[in-house]
């Protein structure tokens, strides 16, 4: 019997943090578009498992276009962020800790729209986690319009006073177009992602 290699059979898996409240309707069309290029390169996507807001839209974009989605929700915000009910598979856990926990094993690399401070709680803890050794998946940002622009000043003012290391810099990737934000999130083997 020929066995069928794992990597060929599961799709690339994609976690999105964005934002679960806003309404901004260039930020929804952002979320939206992530989602239809996640399935045109027939890769899935991980989420936070809600209906609403960003996340709503790129979950509703990624499957009109045939990827598969996970949602991984805690049981206390099912009905807060109304569960992604149409999601082929929901995952609802017992606690938040558990949802990034969850999030973060499915996933073969993360990428970090515009959020509010959820997003940036787990976009910090996978970079933390990237820049100490947890995961080797790549981290990126996607931030076509200045949105975090005040935060990388910052940051880089942190590596300046070196309170941030090169290598932690070095860790995410932060594209300001989509194209550069999906060759980051898989990139060539051999190829160094850089931001
Ligand atoms: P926000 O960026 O604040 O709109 O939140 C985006 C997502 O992050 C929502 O699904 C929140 O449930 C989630 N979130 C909020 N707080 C946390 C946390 N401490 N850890 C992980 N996710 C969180």
């Amino acid at each position: 019997m020929t066995e069928v290699p794992l990597e060929a059979t599961v799709p690339y898996a994609v976690c999105v943090y964005c934002s679960a409240s806003t309404a901004d309707s260039g930020a929804l069309a952002l979320a939206a578009r992530v989602g239809t290029e996640i399935a045109r390169r027939g890769w899935q996507l991980v989420s936070g498992g809600g209906h609403v807001s960003m996340m709503g839209a790129v979950a509703t974009a990624a499957r009109a276009g045939g990827a598969n989605t996970i949602g991984v929700i805690p049981k206390h915000l099912v009905h807060k962020e109304v569960a992604d009910v149409d999601a082929d598979e929901l995952v609802v856990t017992d606690t938040m800790r558990q949802r990034k926990q969850v999030m973060e094993d499915r996933a073969d690399a993360f990428l970090t729209l515009p959020g509010g401070i959820g997003t940036l709680e787990e976009f910090f803890e996978t970079w933390t986690g990237g820049y100490l050794g947890q995961h080797t998946k790549p981290v990126v940002v996607l931030d076509p319009n200045g949105f975090y622009d005040g935060l990388f000043r910052w940051i880089d003012e942190l590596y300046e006073r070196k309170f941030v290391s090169r290598f932690a810099m070095e860790r995410i990737t932060v594209a300001t177009d989509l194209s550069a934000a999906f060759a980051a999130l898989k990139p060539e083997p051999g190829q160094i992602s850089m931001a």
